[in-house]
């Protein structure tokens, strides 16, 4: 049988210090770290799919800020710290600025709200209701997510990549 392989490219974007590494650490490696050091601005993840339901990983670290022929991304924020939630929506605005699909629309993106293993120290009050505001700016989908405790990390990239496999 031929296996039709893609290379998908996805980016993960938001505020220094709010998981992005961590998350694909975590994604690929199955590893959790107190003590990566710091990334500005942009993470970047590598994915080889066959799409016969067996999947094949790649990943690339690369710190360098690369939007050009990305199919689709993950906007993280720290449910800890207001001011991340609040950087959402100009990461957004930056994703869609710099890049979209062959069609035009605008690249696949799903809201991450991390670290909510530390849900006791968060924000949960002064969020509005994540449902509406995905939906308002955007977003095919929202999750809290842990990297920490491995909580919804397959169900965030799975829900990107179904996305990005059925908008194209
Ligand atoms: P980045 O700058 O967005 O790449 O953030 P990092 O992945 O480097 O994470 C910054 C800090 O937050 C590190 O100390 C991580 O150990 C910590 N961290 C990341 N994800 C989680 C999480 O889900 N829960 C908790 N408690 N800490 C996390
Ligand atoms: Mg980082």
């Amino acid at each position: 049988m031929m296996q039709h392989e893609r290379l998908l490219k996805v980016l993960v974007i938001g505020d220094l210090g709010v998981g992005k590494t961590s998350i694909i650490k975590r994604y690929v490696h199955q590893v959790f770290s107190q003590h990566y050091r710091a990334t500005i601005g942009v993470d970047f993840a590598l994915k080889v799919l066959n799409w016969d339901h067996r999947t094949v990983e790649r990943y690339g670290n690369m710190t360098r800020v690369y939007y050009r022929e990305a199919v689709g991304a993950l906007v993280v924020f720290d449910m800890t710290r207001l001011s991340t939630f609040q950087a959402v929506l100009k990461w957004k605005g930056d994703l869609d600025s710099k890049v979209a699909l062959s069609n035009g629309r605008a690249v696949p993106a799903v809201l991450l709200a991390n670290k909510c293993d530390q849900r006791r120290h968060g924000l949960c009050p002064k969020l509005p209701k994540l449902e509406n505001f995905s939906r308002e700016y955007g977003f095919v989908g929202w999750f809290e997510t842990s990297a920490k405790d491995n909580t919804n990390i397959d169900a965030a990239i799975t829900c990107l990549v179904k996305n990005i496999m059925y908008v194209e």
